[in-house]
């Protein structure tokens, strides 16, 4: 059971982070893309050892999901919940570890790249170009989220006005 509850949190809380927190972001607001896409600093610095409260604000609001998802459980297996929610935080600072120079190992590339769960590697390539690769754990969320992206793309948020359009 509460091997069970550990998995949930993660798919439903990455489920939530990526579809009502990441994509929304990418779509409308600028919290995330000033924090997470920085490209000035280290991305490992940025995910993991700064305490910028901009920073710390943008992945308080992405792990809200996890932290919902594990709330829900908690009846269910607390010890699962809590398990749950270890393992996201250890995926946090591993996925971001690219930025160290890891390299995964081809038995675990392969065998992650079966299960679906994003490596250092993939992230990296959120990070390089942001319109790519996401889903904070689990790959199969990144076609979803980039066909939602691209449906709601004429809602986005413009940077700079077109040419001649006073704002
Ligand atoms: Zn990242
Ligand atoms: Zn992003």
């Amino acid at each position: 059971m509460a091997f069970l509850a550990a998995f949930v949190v993660l798919v439903a809380g990455d489920f939530g982070s990526t579809f009502f927190y990441h994509v929304p972001q990418h779509l409308w607001f600028t919290l995330h893309l000033r924090t997470h896409h920085d490209r000035r600093r280290s991305y490992w610095d940025h995910a993991v050892i700064t305490r910028d409260p901009a920073v710390l604000l943008d992945g308080l609001l992405g792990a809200l999901p996890y932290l919902a998802a594990a709330a829900w459980l908690w009846r269910v297996s607390w010890t699962g919940a809590l398990a749950g929610l270890a393992l996201g935080q250890l995926h946090v600072w591993w996925r971001h570890s690219g930025d160290l120079g890891w390299r995964s190992p081809p038995a675990l590339r392969a065998t992650f790249g079966t299960l679906g769960i994003v490596l250092p590697e993939d992230h990296d390539g959120h990070h390089r170009n942001p319109a790519t690769e996401f889903g904070d754990i689990f790959r199969f969320y990144d076609a979803p989220a980039r066909a939602l992206l691209a449906a709601l793309s004429p809602t986005r948020r413009r940077r700079t006005a077109p040419p001649g359009v006073k704002v």
